[in-house]
């Protein structure tokens, strides 16, 4: 039924894996300067990774290798053989170049169209594209995979909201691929000019930042979708693409023909057990110009290891909770923000913003969390929501809170990459 994403059993996708790591580990030790030092360093034969298991014992990719190798970093091909580059944008030092080979565009251009396959679009659907072109993947990697799913694609870009709307109107795009943020922004027009009855749109595809559930609702009911679909995915990995949301809307399926995901602990950077949170750490299976092993995505998650209710075959993984350079370990458990974020969702009656502070006395941990109280809503009620948020943090995180519902707009706002802890534990010897 599917004719972008292939449907595997668990042994064939076993089999393919384990020739993708083998081909992957010979590939870069044998034309990777870079990697076969990397390898040597570690006292790793490429001829020791025979099963899947092996890829344990590879030496972890981090960011700092890529700096390492500027501008063209990891790279396995002879330059003839790279047709482009693409860049993300960093927020420090050098910005992360990566090489494609014409296969590795032509697999980035393939995840993009399983990713409008399993969102159920059709050849018939029109893709106005939101995001930046140039040297970032955004803008290319939707192009890319639009066309090659057969769709009319029409490709507007970042920004320019008055050519979006005209767009939306006069060529009636059914399907958006945006940021979350520009989705809301979007809709808010929508609204403002009344053009509700004259767009056409059904679908956004949003990535690339973090999004709540309360912008997600809002966007739908303002552009009167049908259906809203998260995309995970990197620079390092092709760009966008690399795992969508599916139509039962419970986590993100990924192509595992294409690369491996293992779940680590980012402290230990040992193995987690199956199912639970930890550090994403990717491998290519078929990835030329720039083969990724056993990267550090930093981006934390869990793999959801029954089938989907979906019927799609293909693994899937968690929503992306956050970074794993913002994880706490409280009380020998390991927190991130974005479980806690979770549980705030739940209450209709809490704003967005939110603030941890961790505090030791004694030599015993404590967590004061400060989470804001919806816009426009009364402070009598503040007693009873802070248990009950305290509550459902013990049943859902396992940890125990002091809560403090504040006034809308009292917590700091902070933009980006923001870090919504204060660990006040730190430099008292313990
Ligand atoms: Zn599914």
């Amino acid at each position: 039924m599917y004719r972008f994403i292939p449907q595997y059993s668990p042994e064939q996708l076993h089999a393919l894996q384990e020739d993708g790591l083998r081909w992957t580990v010979l590939h870069a030790y044998a034309r990777s300067p870079q990697y076969r030092k990397k390898f040597q360093d570690a006292g790793i034969d490429p001829t020791d990774i025979r099963s899947l298991e092996d890829v344990r014992h590879l030496p972890l990719t981090t960011a700092e290798d890529l700096r390492e190798g500027y501008p063209l970093p990891l790279l396995a091909v002879p330059e003839s053989e790279v047709v482009r580059v693409h860049a993300s944008s960093g927020t420090t030092g050098k910005r992360k170049i990566l090489a494609y080979t014409q296969k590795d565009v032509d697999s980035f251009a393939l995840q993009m169209a399983r990713c409008f396959e399993l969102a159920g679009l059709s050849p018939q659907d029109r893709v106005q594209i939101a995001v930046g072109y140039g040297l970032w993947t955004a803008g290319a990697g939707f192009q890319l995979g639009c066309e090659q799913f057969g769709a009319l694609t029409v490709p507007v870009g970042a920004g320019n909201l008055e050519l979006h709307l005209q767009m939306l109107t006069d060529l009636g795009s059914t399907c958006l691929c945006s940021t979350a943020s520009m989705a809301l922004l979007m809709g808010e027009e929508v609204q403002r000019h009344a053009l509700a009855d004259k767009i056409k749109l059904r679908t956004v595809i949003f990535g690339a930042e973090g999004h709540n559930a309360k912008m997600r609702r809002a966007f739908e009911r303002d552009l009167g979708l049908k259906e809203s679909f998260d995309i995970g995915g990197m620079t390092e990995m092709y760009g966008p693409g690399s795992s969508l949301e599916c139509r039962a809307h419970e986590g993100l399926h990924y192509w595992a023909d294409l690369f491996l995901i293992e779940i680590l602990d980012p402290l230990t950077l040992q193995p987690v057990a199956p199912g639970e949170r930890g550090e994403m750490v990717v491998t290519s299976l078929c990835k030329e110009a720039a083969p990724l092993i056993r990267y550090r995505t930093r981006d934390l998650s869990r793999l959801l290891p029954q089938p989907c209710p979906c019927g799609c075959s293909m693994p899937r993984h968690d929503h992306i909770l956050g970074r794993s350079d913002d994880m706490i370990v409280f009380r020998g458990v390991n927190i991130y923000p974005g479980q806690i974020a979770d549980v705030l969702q739940e209450f209709k009656d809490l704003g967005s913003e939110y603030h941890i502070r961790l505090k030791r006395e004694e030599g015993r941990d404590f967590m004061f969390l400060q989470v804001e109280r919806g816009n426009g809503l009364s402070s009598d009620t503040d007693e009873a929501l802070a248990k009950a948020v305290a509550g459902r943090l013990h049943d859902k995180v396992l940890i125990s809170a002091a809560v403090e519902i504040a006034d809308t707009g009292a917590l700091p706002r902070s933009f980006g990459k923001s870090r919504r802890v204060t660990d006040a534990r730190l430099g008292d010897g313990a």
